[in-house]
């Protein structure tokens, strides 16, 4: 084998080493027929989610968001929104203005959610976002008002209403006690209620892929597919009513959050998990769940490649086999790393690191990184390709012309072309385009109670 046939004849020609580097990385090498059949089982799994009685066990959770329409260039009016399970957590003031056909963000703040109430109580987490909430409105001159209020929730829901939504179980490094089976909505409530001194309209709750579908929908009205490659992964689309069995009502349409991050979950997902994968899953707050997300998001990325590098020096493949402490320390590796590398910068990443490498080495990483990064693009090219093929499907259609709303960091710091091929080759007879968001979190969120107040105000007439 090559690997023993290396260790006894040192030092190694560059080429051999590539070679052994490309052997280790095959397993994340995935064939279009591959990609195709994972393409299939997420839409078996999607349908598995939807129906009546199988959805309990459904890794894929497909879940009713309430979200009937996308908007139609009426909306308008003033909103506050919240972000919360992205990068930061921020509170926003928007307005969507009718006339110019633009949704303003009028102010917003940054808040950090530090560690400790990450993992604290759930009353902790509320607390604080409704004292952020109120340091906010005061800043703004908005204490008197009480203005509706959008409220993006990047996590799991089992949304009941537009304004009920239970927690199912928190992702990406969020584990706050008492709030998993709880309506998100009764919680910010009665937090605002023990700040005391002001007072929010009519809620909101929106997923942040359905807030980018809805704000990238103001400019687009034929997007239907909202996206989050970022530090986790998603995506919603518009579903024919008759096929959410949930919900009662035939006619028209909703808006579904597949929570594809969790595919996988029921082990389905096994033949393609590299050991990597499995460590990553291992030692996460979460093991067992999410297994789809942990191979695409942004907050796992860095990890395989840390994982990767670990190996194949103890391999004496790479660094001369030397690994150094910081790399042997879990998320020393940062995703943005990946991006940096493929753009070309190595020296103070891997000097950060204690490293000390050769050319050969930095081909070698720079492979590595080219390798998992391209893998999370095929994976959600995979995915989305099972999206637009049901869209099409449902509404009978030969070809389907379609918008996708896209967010999160990965998507943005990473080439895209090998996802639009991907999911060109998978879903020939869609054609998607793709819009970058213009903070779906924030603007969408209020685009999403904008669009539930005109629809309100019609069904009163
Ligand atoms: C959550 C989703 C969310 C996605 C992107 C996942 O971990 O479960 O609700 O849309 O991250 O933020
Ligand atoms: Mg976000």
């Amino acid at each position: 084998c090559v690997k023993a046939h290396l260790k006894t004849i040192p030092p190694l020609c560059a080429r051999v080493l590539l070679l052994c580097v490309k052997r280790f990385l095959e397993p994340f090498r995935l064939s279009q027929k591959t990609l195709q059949d994972i393409s299939s089982r997420l839409t078996q799994d999607m349908i598995k989610g939807l129906g009546r009685h199988s959805h309990h066990k459904a890794p894929v959770k497909m879940l009713p968001t309430f979200v009937r329409a996308t908007p139609d260039g009426t909306e308008k009016g003033d909103f506050l929104a919240l972000d919360l399970g992205g990068t930061n957590f921020r509170v926003l003031h928007v307005r969507v203005n009718e006339d110019e056909k633009s949704v303003l963000k009028m102010d917003s703040e940054i808040c950090a959610i530090p560690q400790e109430i990450m993992t604290g109580t759930g009353e902790q987490l509320f607390d604080h976002i409704a004292a952020c909430l109120g340091t906010f409105l005061e800043k703004q001159g908005l204490k008197e008002q009480v203005l509706p209020l959008g409220f993006t929730f990047s996590f799991p829901c089992e949304q009941k209403e537009i304004d009920k939504s239970i927690l199912i179980r928190w992702t990406k490094g969020f584990n706050c006690s008492g709030v998993e089976g709880r309506d998100v909505v009764q919680l910010l409530k009665e937090a605002v209620r023990r700040q005391g001194d002001y007072e929010i309209g009519t809620v909101a709750m929106v997923n942040d892929t359905v807030g980018t579908m809805m704000s990238c929908g103001y400019r687009d009205q034929s997007c239907e597919i909202g996206m989050i490659i970022g530090t986790g992964t998603n995506a919603c689309y518009m579903e024919e009513m008759c096929n959410v069995k949930r919900v009662e009502g035939e006619g028209g349409r909703m808006c579904i959050n597949t929570e594809w991050g969790g595919f996988g979950d029921d082990g389905s997902l096994r033949d393609i998990q590299t050991q990597f994968d499995l460590e990553v899953d291992r030692s996460s707050i979460n093991p067992g769940v999410h297994i789809f997300e942990k191979m695409i998001s942004g907050m796992y990325l860095g990890e395989i490649v840390r994982l990767l590098l670990v190996k194949m020096t103890e391999d004496k493949i790479l660094f001369s086999g030397k690994v150094s402490e910081k790399l042997r320390t879990s998320g020393a590796f940062l995703t943005k790393f990946i991006s940096e590398i493929e753009h070309g910068s190595f020296q103070r990443i891997l000097s950060d690191l204690g490293l000390q490498w050769s050319t050969a080495d930095l081909r070698a990483v720079h492979l590595i990184c080219d390798t998992v990064s391209s893998r999370s693009a095929q994976l959600c090219a995979a995915a989305l390709a099972a999206v637009a093929n049901r869209i099409r499907t449902n509404r009978g259609l030969d070809h389907l012309d379609t918008t996708v709303g896209v967010d999160g960091t990965v998507f943005k710091k990473h080439p895209t072309a090998e996802l639009r091929s991907m999911v060109h080759k998978l879903a020939p007879k869609c054609t998607l385009k793709f819009i970058v968001s213009e903070d779906g979190s924030g603007k969408g969120a209020a685009m999403v109670t904008a669009v539930a107040q005109r629809i309100a105000s019609v069904s009163c007439l």
